[in-house]
């Protein structure tokens, strides 16, 4: 079976007069998050894990923060153009998993929207995206409010047009809807 697994992490700093961008929606809170991009931190964990899987490094090595061109840049972008790069390579994604990990706010009226939305980016079905958030207790830098963490792992396959020896290897349902 040509499947591979993979994982990412990212963290980011709560700022004031930023607007809180987390899974490619906005929401209302006091903070935003400080980064070169949108700093959607979810997203971020969501391209690393993909990248990883497929063995292209990370979202730093394709969308370094040092190029003006990705300064304020939303960052579904950065994640429909990391699986790109996937699909380039003959990949396609089974399902994700992630967690959000922060304090504040709470995030689960928004989780739905969410899974919605990195579908719609990824043109995958909303059952492939699982999205989960959770606090550490008051423990940590998230736990005193410093900052918000994401932990993403993916499952990626690569369908074997050519080999079909058992005569039923064919694209099955968890692929996207186009190529
Ligand atoms: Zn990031």
């Amino acid at each position: 079976m040509n499947i591979r697994v993979g994982q990412g992490f990212d963290v980011h700093r709560w700022v004031t007069g930023r607007p809180l961008i987390l899974g490619g929606i906005e929401i209302p809170h006091t903070h935003g998050l400080l980064g070169h991009s949108d700093a959607d931190v979810l997203l971020h964990a969501i391209a690393d894990a993909l990248l990883g899987a497929a063995g292209l490094r990370d979202i730093g090595h394709h969308f370094p923060d040092t190029d003006n061109t990705y300064r304020g840049i939303d960052s579904r972008k950065l994640l429909r153009k990391a699986y790109f790069y996937l699909e380039e390579h003959g990949w396609y994604l089974v399902n994700l998993d992630a967690t959000v990990i922060c304090e504040r706010p709470k995030l689960a009226i928004y989780i739905p929207q969410m899974v919605r939305v990195i579908a719609d980016t990824l043109n995958v079905r909303s059952g492939q995206v699982n999205i989960k958030a959770t606090t550490t207790e008051k423990l940590g830098f998230t736990g005193r409010n410093e900052g918000v963490a994401a932990q993403t792992v993916v499952l990626i396959h690569k369908p074997e047009h050519h080999t079909n020896k058992a005569g039923m290897r064919t694209p099955n349902k968890t692929e996207p809807k186009s190529h």
